[in-house]
């Protein structure tokens, strides 16, 4: 039966987070720190507006961009948080989740054949999104020893005649690095200079943890009329089940990307929608609040894994950590599937966000500290098993 299948689906390699996810589910007494989203529940003013929303009656389609209210509160948002300024009539529009706002925003610009650069590790979606697309993935390997930031240069190197654009997600997942302003001109040189797109990724722009570090490649000269931004609530507002993000761009991009909503979602849910408005509206200090306490356990989870030797570097955003596990002799499948087994401890082997994120792990910090002390006790004697 496999000739009916779609060979590009066919060539897609299972998520290797959703393979430990799996295993980790099946089992009893897991520490997770595999699963990228935050422990907090939403905050309950965001889930009484949604209800509110319901009772009140407001259960049908919304315009298929999302409702006019909560583009005017995105657009506040960002040129308020991020200084980046959109119209909310022409260049917002409202998705399912981050995931979604990817697919359709790659799905149309890609031609078939045309080069889409990632920078890698990279998040797991993008590789299989760009192929879906009828694209080609063309890997940016970064190095631990660059702290997991591309190096102008290789992206130079990496451009082709078929290339159309470049994927950026800094905060970055699964690595934890952050680009600065200089770092992102550097790259918006090369963007211009190639008449090239760059789609950012900036669903953990409000987890950096060293004061107002965050700084969007939109905003820099050149840049605006070329740049698809993709943002969402699951992370910063610990939304993720509500299914909710957006995309910023320029008109001319955000016209295409509304045929493919038209006709494969036809508007993010309603509720949700409401749900959104209130975090826009209310929502800074929850931020903050757990952002503070992301930053305790970042801090925590640092410095332990860097004395049992896992050495890694403290990352300046998002939830994660990628520390190196090369001393072990482990390769990182073994290591990750070992740890589960013996210790109960979930984390994401390395290589499920490319080749380059082999002799890694990633571990999630967006749980408490309680379970992190317990998740390093048993990592400390596991790596004193395996030496
Ligand atoms: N982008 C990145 C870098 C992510 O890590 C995730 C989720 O883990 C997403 C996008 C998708 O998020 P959502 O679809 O929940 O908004």
């Amino acid at each position: 039966m496999k000739s009916y299948l779609a060979s590009r689906i066919e060539q897609i390699r299972p998520s290797g987070i959703r393979r430990f996810f799996d295993l980790a589910n099946n089992m009893e007494g897991i520490i997770s720190l595999g699963v990228g989203e935050p422990d907090f529940t939403t905050p309950w003013s965001i889930c009484h507006a949604s209800i509110q929303s319901i009772e009140q009656g407001f259960t049908s389609y919304t315009e298929i961009e999302g409702q006019i209210e909560l583009r005017k509160e995105i657009s506040s948002y960002m040129s308020n948080r991020f200084k980046v300024s959109y119209s909310p009539t022409t260049e917002i529009i409202v998705t399912v989740g981050g995931s979604q706002a990817l697919d359709s925003s790659l799905r149309a610009i890609i031609n078939p054949g045309d080069e889409v650069m990632i920078v890698e590790p990279s998040y797991v979606a993008y590789k299989a999104l760009v192929s879906m697309a009828g694209g080609n993935p063309i890997p940016i390997v970064t190095s631990f020893e660059d702290e997991f930031k591309p190096h102008p240069e290789q992206i130079k190197q990496a451009i082709s005649p078929r290339t159309k654009a470049i994927i950026l997600c800094f905060p970055n997942n699964p690595t934890g690095s952050l680009l600065n302003q200089q770092e992102l001109e550097a790259i918006a040189e090369i963007i211009v200079e190639h008449d090239l797109l760059v789609i950012t990724d900036e669903i953990y722009a409000e987890l950096t943890y060293e004061k107002d570090t965050f700084y969007s490649i939109a905003s820099i000269k050149g840049m605006r009329d070329r740049t698809i931004l993709v943002s969402g609530f699951s992370k910063a507002f610990a939304m993720t089940g509500w299914r909710l993000g957006f995309i910023c761009a320029p008109e001319w991009l955000t016209q295409p990307i509304l045929k493919v909503l038209q006709h494969t979602i036809i508007s993010a849910s309603t509720i949700t929608q409401y749900g959104a408005i209130e975090a826009l509206k209310n929502g800074q200090e929850y931020i903050v609040e757990m952002r503070n306490s992301y930053r305790k356990r970042r801090n925590f989870i640092v410095k332990q894994l860097n004395e049992i030797g896992l050495h890694c570097h403290l990352p300046e955003g998002a939830f994660y950590v990628f520390p190196s596990i090369r001393q072990t002799g482990q390769t990182s499948e073994q290591f990750a599937e070992k740890l589960l087994i013996r210790y109960k401890v979930a984390v994401v082997p390395g290589n499920a966000f490319g080749d380059s994120g082999e002799g890694y792990i990633r571990c999630s910090y967006a749980t408490s500290i309680e379970k992190l002390q317990v998740a390093m006790e048993r990592i400390k004697k596991f790596v004193g098993d395996v030496k």
